[in-house]
């Protein structure tokens, strides 16, 4: 049966963020709304956790969200088709249960990114589990042009190859030159330019699963933070 949204598209339920109506729950929250944490690289930097989505709410302007198709319609008509929806099966005593699994992934266009995952018997709180969970896992990605043809000093790229691994599907993301593009399916290209990134060759191995490839993906551009770079290349390749 084709649901009525079954399309990728943005989370459009989201209200408009109310700053002073927020309640923090947690002790980061709190030192936040009390001005202790102004921003949220300090947040990041800190090491702390976010334990309520509404850290990046409160702290990251113009955060955008997208859900990424993770599933594959089933059945005569949809066989084979892009879905948001991962839908499981479980059997009951009464029967088939379906569970509806979402991927949705949220950025500022410039550096942050995270992506989470919600699973639910019914497909609206499968999607805000997804977005509150990748609200939570914001990370800060670097940027640059580590491409040999290019290093332009510009943020478009990344500034070196980074690898990452979900089970066994592996992805490879590299430095390309303006212009180039997001060389990448559509779905990863969502979560791409999120982070703020225009130019990138890829390559990956085992994406039998959606769901481990943005996971791959979203390990290697954490990898981008976590590589150790000299002085000298991060100037050459005007790392942000
Ligand atoms: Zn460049």
């Amino acid at each position: 049966m084709a649901r009525k949204d079954d399309a990728p598209r943005g989370v459009a339920m989201e209200k408009e963020f109310d700053k002073e109506a927020w309640i923090p729950k947690t002790d980061l929250g709190k030192k936040i709304k009390s001005g202790e944490f102004k921003t949220i690289d300090e947040v990041i930097k800190s090491g702390k956790k976010i334990l309520e989505s509404e850290i990046s709410d409160y702290l990251i302007e113009d955060l955008s969200s997208e859900i990424i198709a993770i599933g594959q319609s089933k059945g005569k008509f949809g066989g084979g088709k892009k879905s948001i929806w991962r839908q499981t099966q479980k059997k009951t005593s009464e029967g088939n249960k379906p569970k509806f699994a979402t991927l949705v992934a949220v950025g500022n266009n410039d550096g942050l990114i995270g992506i989470g995952t919600g699973k639910s018997k019914e497909t609206m709180p499968a999607k805000e589990k997804a977005l509150r969970n990748a609200k939570l896992n914001v990370k800060k990605i670097k940027r640059g042009c580590g491409s040999w043809s290019c290093y332009c000093g510009k943020s478009h790229s990344i500034p070196f190859t980074v690898i990452g691994k979900c089970s066994s599907t592996i992805v490879k993301l590299m430095p390309a030159p303006k212009g180039t593009g997001l060389m990448i399916d559509s779905e990863p290209q969502k979560i791409l330019k999120l982070a703020g990134i225009t130019d990138v060759y890829s390559d990956s191995k085992n994406t039998t699963t959606k769901i481990n490839l943005m996971n791959a993906l979203f390990d290697a551009l954490k990898k981008l933070s976590k590589t150790k770079v000299n002085e000298e290349f991060s100037k050459k390749a005007g790392i942000v």
